[in-house]
């Protein structure tokens, strides 16, 4: 049979005997896929579907020691390698092209330790597995707001969500993690073993190797909440945005809000009539008692007329997937992001400003409320710092494949990030960052912790093998 043609490490190509990848699969428990294969599709298929990057191979392990032959193969070979948790990434991060992917989807338990309050993890869980599993038991961890989205690219690069306000970033929350490094060791990482490691895994990305279990920390969370969305017409934004400011500065840590200014999707909860029309929109979710959660939301539910009011009691899974038809896989998406320390008239005006010329019906400006204990750690604690974060802003298009829309939508977000990029902390979440963003945004990103990151690059992947990622450089 032919050589395959494989991407190098340094972007280079190599033709590779198909026996020497045969004798390679054979000794695995998973398997290695082919283009030609059923299943390669599916195995490359990510979530932003402007990206597009094909590799050569797939290799799908089941075992940390698949992913042990998997690191010496690739390292051997001086081969290119990607690894793909939930395909998430807007940067699409997760493959290389014309290189070896790493599909980490063959390893997706969860196995909760419920006195222990504690998650194991398999690098191929989505978030939707996890959360599943634990509120099975009344527990969660602080998970993101899109339940298909990996947990390994989530966790590796910082993480936040509903819960961040009373648990801190999703790296909070981590205890431990097992790590196939460059070298093929098996590692463990926590606070006590092997703890640089393990500082640079709290948000570093998946720089340092092959994450092969996250262990999480549990908190009693739910099973129910008070939840869901409410919008008003986008005529009303001064007001709601004004009542927005109120209520997170009144809001108890169990409280998370979040603002979005955009066109109604013709969704069946929203009235026909305003279906394409500019709303403006607060999804809350609130995890302290009924009592307390109606006394926080009642300004929120008597304000003005909405549209549409969702929020009431639900359960705390439901309340984690109600945003997932909002976020398709395979649409075009292009994202802008920054860290905000507050919110000011002059933030307001900005961001307002920026609706007048919507490019496509579904871009949407979100801010996302996360003060609160991530802010009571300090800047050195993990690698993700921005403790002094009290906002993510979020610019985000979407739109379909077909429709041409990716120049304007650019365009649209570029100027509506330039114009709020004053407000920032100077900081930026690593995880949203596109494919076109340089490294100087990734160095932004981790600031202080930049240079401590690349200490410990150089430490335990000396020749960058781990690079199709936001590239510390060893
Ligand atoms: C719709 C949507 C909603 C989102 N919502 C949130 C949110 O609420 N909160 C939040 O914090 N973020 C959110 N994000 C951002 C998200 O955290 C990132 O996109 C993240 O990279 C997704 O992880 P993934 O595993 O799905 O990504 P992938 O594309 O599979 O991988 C991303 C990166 O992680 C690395 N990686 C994956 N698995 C491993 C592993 N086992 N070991 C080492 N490295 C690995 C890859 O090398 C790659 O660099 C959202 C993203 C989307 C698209």
């Amino acid at each position: 049979m032919a050589d395959l043609r494989i991407t190098g490490l340094e972007g280079d190509t190599r033709d590779l005997a198909r026996e020497e990848l045969d004798t390679f699969a054979a000794g695995l428990e998973g398997s290695l896929i082919f283009p030609d294969d059923e299943g390669f599709a599916e195995a490359v298929l990510i979530w932003n579907g402007m990206i597009k990057k094909q590799p050569a191979v797939v290799v799908r392990p089941h075992t940390t020691q698949d992913v042990v032959k998997a690191v010496a193969f690739v390292r051997d070979n001086e081969l290119l390698l990607s690894i793909k948790g939930g395909g998430h990434n807007i940067a699409g991060l997760a493959l290389s092209d014309g290189g070896v992917a790493l599909d980490m989807s063959g390893m997706r338990e969860v196995e909760v330790d419920v006195q222990g309050r504690l998650a194991r993890v398999g690098p191929g869980c989505t978030l939707g597995d996890v959360d599943q599993a634990t509120q099975v038991h009344g527990l969660a961890s602080t998970l993101g707001f899109v339940s298909a989205t990996g947990v390994a690219g989530l966790t590796l690069g910082g993480g936040f969500g509903y819960l961040t306000r009373r648990f801190g970033w999703t790296v909070d929350d981590l205890e431990e993690v097992e790590i196939v490094t460059a070298d093929g060791e098996v590692r463990r990482a926590s606070r006590t073993t092997n703890e640089d490691l393990f500082w640079a895994l709290r948000g570093g990305g998946g720089n340092f190797g092959v994450v092969t279990e996250f262990v999480f920390r549990l908190h009693a969370v739910g099973p129910q909440v008070t939840a869901g969305i409410i919008a008003w017409p986008a005529s009303d934004a001064e007001a709601v945005l004004e009542l927005y400011r109120r209520t997170v500065e009144s809001a108890p840590r169990e409280l998370t809000t979040v603002v979005l200014r955009r066109n109604a999707p013709p969704a069946p909860w929203l009235p026909e009539t305003a279906h394409g029309t500019p709303i403006i929109a607060i999804v809350a979710c609130h995890s302290g008692t009924l009592e307390q959660a109606q006394a926080d939301l009642a300004p929120i539910k008597s304000h003005g007329q909405p549209l549409a009011d969702l929020i009431q009691v639900k359960d705390y899974v439901a309340q984690q997937t109600m945003l997932d038809a909002t976020q398709p896989k395979g649409m075009h998406y292009y994202w802008k992001s920054e860290f905000l320390s507050g919110l000011s008239d002059d933030l307001f005006r900005t961001y307002n400003a920026q609706f007048a010329d919507l490019k496509a019906p579904a871009n949407q400006i979100v801010l996302f409320q996360l003060d609160g204990e991530l802010n009571d750690h300090p800047e050195e604690d993990g690698a993700m710092g921005n403790r002094e974060a009290a906002f993510a802003c979020v610019i985000q298009a979407m739109s379909r494949p077909e429709s041409g829309a990716d120049d304007a939508n650019r365009d649209w977000v570029r100027s509506a990030w330039q114009a709020l990029k004053p407000y920032s902390t100077g900081g930026n979440y690593v995880n949203f960052q596109t494919e076109d963003e340089a490294d100087e945004r990734t160095v932004e990103s981790y600031r202080d912790n930049y240079q401590r990151l690349a200490t410990i690059k150089a430490k335990y992947d000396p020749s960058n093998l781990f690079r199709v990622n936001r590239n510390i450089r060893p």
